[in-house]
C-alpha cells in the first residue's frame, strides 16, 4: 500500500535523513499495527530495535509504502466477498490513516533519538572506545519472554575511573561507561547483572526504540558475539590457533565437521567473525566451552601439552588485540586467568559496576605457576565459497523459507541458527535467506570473490536500497541483516563448499 508524500503528508525534517526514515518507518510501522482493529491485518511491526524492515518503508520524498499480509475471510475455499472488500476497502486503509496521522510531539521523540544514537555512534567510534552505556540506562528485560525495559530495575551508573561524556544533538550531554579497545573482563558474583550487560552490549551493536532503557547503549557495528554450539556443521575453517594434533590427525588448518564439539564450535566462531570482518568478541561464560576459554597451572601439570589439542582463548587474546586490534569483553565470574591479559576489569556489584582493574592487577603481580601456551594469533586464511553449494536454484530448490529465528530452510536442508543470538527475530532470518540468495544470483557469491569480499559487495549493495533488491528474491516480510549474521548463517550450511583462496 503505497502512499505518495502529499497523501502521506509528513513534516519533511521527519524524513530529512536516512536514520530518521529508518526511525520513522519503524514508528509508522508500530502505529499500524496498533490501529489495526482486526486480526486479519497483519504488519511486521518488530521488537525493541529499530531496523530497516520491508513491513515499512518512508521514502526521500516523504511516500510511504506499507507491506503487509491480509487474511481474506471466507468458508472453505470461498472468499467472502462482502467481508473481504470491508477488510481491504475499510479496515486498511482507516489503519494506514490512524498510523499516518502521527502527531508531532512522537514523530519528534523518535526522530530525535535517531539523530543522537547516530551522533553517539560517531563520537564514541571516534574517541577510541568500542561501547557505550549511559548512565541511567535500563538494561534489564521483563523476561526471557518479554523484551521491554524491567521497570523496576537499578539503573546503570558508570565508574568515575571510566566515565566519558558526549554531547549529542538533542539530549545534550550525556554521561556513561565507555569501554576501551583490548581485553575487558566483566567479573562478580552470580546473578549481579554480568550477563545482562553483556546481552545489553550484544544488542548495541541495533538501535532501539525510545524508551527502551537501551536508548543509549551502543557498541562497535562489528561486535559479535562469539558461544559454543556443539553440533553445528564447519567447513573448511582454520581452527589452528585453537585445536592443534587432533587425536584423528586431522588437518586443522581446513577443519570440516558435521558434528563440532562445544570447543570446536566455539573456536571455529571466533575464526569465522574474524573473517568476516569483525573486530569486537563479546564472550559469556555462561554459553562458551571452559576447555577452550582456561586450562589452570595444575591442569597444564597433569596433561602434558602434547596430549592436549586446545590453546585456550586466555593464551590468544592478547596477540588477537595487540597484533591485529581484536577487541574482547568477557564475562569470566568463575577463573582469575583473564586477569594476567586483562586492559580492565568491571565488577558487577547488586547491578552497579565497580572499576577493579587495579585490585585485579596486583592480584596478577603473583604468579599462578600458570605457562603461557601460544606464542601469538595469527589472522585466518580467506576462504571462497562455492556458489553451488548454497544456491538454492542450483540443487533444485526453489524457494527459501525462515521458520523462526531458530532455523532457515534452504528448499529440504535446514539450517539451524539458534545459537547465532544477534539475529532478532524471525523478518531477521528472512532477510539472512534472502540476502544469501540475492548473493548467489547477483553473483556476489560468484566462486572467485573472498568471504570478506563478498560480504562487503552485499553490504554496499543492501545499504543503498536492499529491500527492492531482496524483494525481487521473495515477496514475505524481513528485516536487514548486518554482513556479519549473513556469514554465520553461511557458515552452519551443511552443504556448504569452500576452497583456500589464492595467497
Ligand atoms: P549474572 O550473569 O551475573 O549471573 P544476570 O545478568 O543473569 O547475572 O542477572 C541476574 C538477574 O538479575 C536477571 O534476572 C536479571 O534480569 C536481573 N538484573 C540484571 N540487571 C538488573 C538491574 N540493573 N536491575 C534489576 N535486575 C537486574
Ligand atoms: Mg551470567
Amino acid at each position: 500500500m503505497r502512499f505518495e508524500s502529499e497523501a502521506a503528508d509528513l513534516v519533511p525534517e521527519w524524513h530529512a535523513s536516512p536514520v530518521r526514515r529508518r526511525a520513522l518507518a519503524v514508528l509508522l510501522a508500530k502505529r499500524f499495527k496498533n490501529a489495526c482493529a482486526t486480526r486479519d491485518l497483519r504488519i511486521d511491526a518488530g521488537g525493541q530495535e529499530i531496523l530497516r524492515r520491508s513491513s515499512c518503508e518512508v521514502g526521500e520524498d516523504g511516500s510511504v509504502v506499507f507491506r503487509l499480509g491480509a487474511q481474506l475471510p471466507g468458508h472453505g475455499r470461498r472468499i467472502a466477498g462482502r467481508q473481504a472488500a470491508r477488510l481491504l476497502c475499510e479496515a486498511l486503509p482507516d489503519a494506514a490513516d490512524a498510523a499516518l496521522a502521527v502527531g508531532e510531539e512522537e514523530a519528534e521523540r523518535w526522530v530525535r533519538h535517531a539523530d543522537d544514537v547516530a551522533a553517539l555512534r560517531e563520537a564514541v567510534a571516534a574517541a577510541g572506545l568500542v561501547a557505550f552505556v549511559a548512565d541511567g540506562s535500563m538494561l534489564a528485560r521483563r523476561s526471557g519472554v518479554d523484551d521491554r525495559p524491567l521497570e523496576s530495575g537499578v539503573p546503570f551508573a558508570s565508574p568515575e575511573s571510566m566515565a566519558v561524556e558526549f554531547t549529542l544533538p538533542h539530549a545534550g550531554t550525556v554521561r556513561g561507561m565507555g569501554i576501551g579497545p583490548g581485553i575487558t573482563l566483566i567479573v562478580g558474583g552470580g546473578f549481579h547483572g554480568k550477563s545482562t550487560l553483556l546481552r545489553a552490549l550484544e544488542s548495541g551493536v541495533w538501535d532501539h526504540v525510545p524508551g527502551d532503557g537501551r536508548d543509549l547503549v551502543v557498541a562497535d557495528p562489528s561486535a559479535v558475539k562469539i558461544r559454543a554450539e556443539d553440533g553445528r556443521a564447519v567447513t573448511g575453517v582454520d581452527v589452528h590457533a585453537f585445536v592443534d594434533h587432533l587425536p584423528s590427525g586431522e588437518d586443522t588448518r581446513r577443519f570440516t565437521t558435521a558434528n563440532a564439539s562445544g570447543s570446536t564450535s566455539q573456536a571455529a566462531s571466533v575464526v569465522e567473525a574474524l573473517e568476516a570482518g569483525s573486530r569486537v568478541l563479546l564472550i559469556d561464560e555462561d554459553t562458551a566451552a571452559t576447555n577452550l576459554m582456561i586450562r589452570d597451572a595444575r591442569m597444564q601439570e597433569l596433561v602434558a601439552k602434547d596430549r592436549e589439542p586446545l590453546t585456550p582463548l586466555v593464551d590468544l587474546v592478547r596477540s588477537m588485540a595487540d597484533d591485529h586490534g581484536v577487541a574482547t569483553i568477557l564475562v569470566m565470574g568463575g577463573s582469575g586467568d583473564y586477569m594476567d591479559v586483562a586492559d580492565r576489569v568491571v565488577l558487577m556489584d547488586a547491578y552497579r559496576p565497580e572499576d577493579v582493574t587495579a585490585r585485579a592487577r596486583a592480584l596478577a603481580a603473583e604468579p599462578t605457576g600458570r605457562k603461557v601456551e601460544a606464542e601469538g594469533f595469527r589472522m585466518p586464511r580467506a576462504r571462497v565459497v562455492d556458489p553451488r553449494s548454497v544456491s538454492s536454484e542450483a540443487r533444485g530448490r526453489q524457494k527459501i523459507r525462515a521458520d523462526g529465528t531458530d532455523g532457515l530452510r534452504f528448499g529440504e536442508s535446514e539450517v539451524d541458527v539458534r545459537s547465532v543470538e544477534q539475529i532478532t527475530d524471525h523478518s531477521m532470518t528472512s532477510g539472512i535467506g534472502l540476502a544469501i540468495e540475492a548473493a548467489v544470483r547477483r553473483g556476489w557469491i560468484d566462486g572467485e570473490a573472498t568471504i570478506a569480499q563478498f560480504l562487503g559487495r552485499m553490504e554496499a549493495e543492501l545499504e543503498s536500497g536492499g529491500e527492492a533488491e531482496l524483494l525481487r528474491i521473495r515477496d514475505v516480510d524481513f528485516a536487514l541483516p548486518r554482513r556479519y549474521e549473513v556469514a554465520a548463517t553461511l557458515n552452519r550450511i551443511r552443504e556448504l563448499r569452500v576452497r583456500r583462496a589464492e595467497e
